[in-house]
Parts: structure tokens; C-alpha cells; sequence
């Protein structure tokens, strides 16, 4: 059985489709003309570039841009993310054990070296880079390795602006994607009452260069990553994520987003996922902090490390029910 595996989509296309990570669907921003028309006269694509753009035309400019944001967005993260509980900009909220820094970290640093990683289509032996192809209607027929239509995909009404293709080095961009803008034009924390943010974070983190990022810690995450069919599902709104217990943050998109974005945006004033209404039932979630230092132990420096082999480390025990699932679910 096909499944699709976008958060926003369901009912009988669940059915259908194939194996595919995306974003959920924000009310879109206001398109910045200042941001975007920055860098459109950029078509090709500069030497060191170290991801790989393939069909965007005269977006390829624009996505050098964001990508190249996006890269640097993830510094402020990685210079708080060593601080772990210690950290003022929501490491705890997010990830909740100090534990999971060195985890975050690896994924985080894997983005910004666009680390190659192998075992994906439409090369498995060749190590890749995330790849990001603009969606068209002739995509399906450029891509061999696809079971499904990204532009059908793109055109769902419920269709986020990008998403995974598990399983490949493939994050699709849909047409949608450029009605984004690319960075906040100033900081936007959100506010925190009775210890939960108010709104769902968007304001936060709505823009394409946290965007992207999302999509390539799906990359990195590979099968670890929650989504529209584990247990739980992937989460998008801040609480929720928030909500989540250590081992499902770690394996949760949305909250390296929203870590992302917090640190670089200065954002300091957060809930503690200790006190109501966070605290979590701790009766068969526990594990992580032991279980991800192991995991820490054991690995290669992370500067060369291939961290497609970290969930399959940290998810031995309390995820092999959860991966078992997945397995089936995504043909992998
Ligand atoms: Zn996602």
C-alpha cells in the first residue's frame, strides 16, 4: 500500500500515494517584493554551492537565497544548542533533556555541511546532498524514481509549500512556496501566558528560510522522522511541540524549526515544558536521556558523522514498535 505522508492530506489520497513529508498549510504570507526580487537576477548557481537545484528556472536565484539564509539561520542555534537546558532561546521547551543536544546539534550541523548521505534514490550508493527540484506538470516524468505526481501533489488544496520525498534525496518545491517571505523582517517572539504560547508559532517561524530547514531535517531524520501515520503523528503548532516528550522532539520537524527561528530571533520568553500544562505522563515515555547518550557515546565526530545512522541508534528500544509501523507504512 502507497501512503502519503503529508501532514495535510488525508481521506482516500492517504491510500494512494507515496511515502512524502511537507509542510503544513499556513495562511500565506504577504509576497515580499524587496526580500525575493534581491536575488532573482541570480540564475546560476554558484560553484561552492552545496545543495543541488534542479528545474526552478528563473526561482533558481531565489532559492540560492533561501538556502543560503537558511544556513546561516542555523548558527545562533548551533552556538546555543552546546548550552542545552542551560539555554535562554527554548532548548528546553523544545527538546526538553539536555541529554538531546548533541543529537540536535549532529542533524543541525548536518544542514548546514549539506552532509551527504547514502541509501536514497535515485542513487543509493551515491552519497547526496538534500536536492531541491521546483515542482512543474512534467515532473513526474523527469524523476524515475516517483510513484506519484508533484504537481498533483502541489495542487491539493490542503497541499503544504515543499515537501519530502522519504525515501529519496528528492524535497520538492511547489509553486506555493514563493508566496513566502523569505526571512522575518524583524524579530516576532511570541508572547507566553500560563505557561503556553499564545498562537501556533507561525509568526515565529513562518518563513522560507526556516522552511527549508524543516524539510531537510526530514532529509536527515530519514525513517525516524514522526509523521501523518506514527504514533504519535508530526506535530506543527508550538504547544504541541512543546508537549512532546524528549525522544518525539528530537524526531519532530516542526521543533528544530521553531528552535531555529527562536534563537535567531533572540526569542527568550518560553514556557517550561516541566509545569502545566506540559508536564507529560511519564509512565512508558520515558528513555531518551540514557538511551541518547549512549547514542552520543557511540558516535563518530560529528563533523564527518552520517547521521542517517542516529535514529536507528537512539530508536533501538522505545521505537521499534513505532518503526515496525512505519516500515510498513512507507515501503522502506
Ligand atoms: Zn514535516
Amino acid at each position: 500500500m502507497k501512503t502519503w505522508y503529508c501532514c495535510s492530506i488525508a481521506g482516500v489520497l492517504a491510500t494512494l500515494l507515496s511515502p512524502v513529508f511537507c509542510l503544513p498549510q499556513y495562511v500565506p504570507l504577504q509576497f515580499s517584493e524587496n526580500t525575493t526580487n534581491a536575488a532573482a537576477n541570480l540564475t546560476a548557481i554558484p560553484a561552492s554551492f552545496p545543495f543541488v537545484i534542479e528545474g526552478c528556472s528563473a526561482y533558481t536565484g531565489n532559492l540560492v537565497h533561501v538556502l543560503t539564509k537558511a544556513v546561516a539561520a542555523l548558527t545562533p542555534a548551533l552556538n546555543d544548542v552546546g548550552l542545552g537546558l542551560d539555554s535562554r532561546h527554548g532548548f528546553k521547551a523544545l527538546f526538553k533533556d539536555g541529554a538531546t543536544s548533541t543529537y540536535v546539534r549532529g542533524i543541525l550541523r548536518s544542514i548546514a555541511s549539506a552532509q551527504p548521505l547514502e541509501g536514497l534514490d535515485p542513487d543509493p550508493s551515491v552519497p547526496s546532498a538534500p536536492r531541491f527540484a521546483c515542482v512543474t506538470p512534467t515532473t513526474i516524468s523527469q524523476y524515475r524514481f516517483l510513484e506519484v505526481d508533484p504537481w498533483k501533489i502541489c495542487s491539493h488544496p490542503n497541499a503544504g509549500q515543499a515537501f519530502y520525498f522519504g525515501g529519496s534525496s528528492y524535497i520538492f518545491v511547489c509553486s506555493s512556496f514563493w508566496r513566502g517571505n523569505i526571512a522575518p523582517q524583524r524579530n516576532a517572539c511570541p508572547s507566553v501566558r500560563r505557561n503556553q504560547f499564545l498562537g501556533g508559532g507561525e509568526a515565529l517561524s513562518m518563513y522560507l528560510t526556516y522552511l527549508v530547514i524543516h524539510e531537510m531535517v526530514h532529509f536527515y531524520l530519514g525513517k525516524a522522522s514522526l509523521g501523518a501515520f506514527t504514533d504519535p503523528p508530526e506535530v506543527y503548532p508550538i504547544n504541541e511541540c512543546v508537549a512532546l516528550d524528549p525522544l518525539n522532539s528530537v524526531h519532530n520537524p516542526q521543533n528544530y524549526q521553531f528552535y531555529v527561528a527562536m534563537a535567531q530571533q533572540g526569542c527568550t520568553n518560553v514556557p517550561d515544558p516541566d509545569r502545566p500544562p506540559f508536564i507529560l505522563d511519564q509512565g512508558n515515555t520515558t528513555l531518551p536521556a540514557s538511551l541518547l547518550t549512549a547514542a552520543a557515546e557511540t558516535l563518530p565526530p560529528l563533523a564527518t558523522a552520517a547521521v542517517e545512522k542516529l535514529p536507528s541508534v537512539t530508536t533501538l528500544s522505545v521505537l521499534e514498535s513505532l518503526n515496525e509501523v512505519y516500515d510498513g507504512l512507507v515501503g522502506l
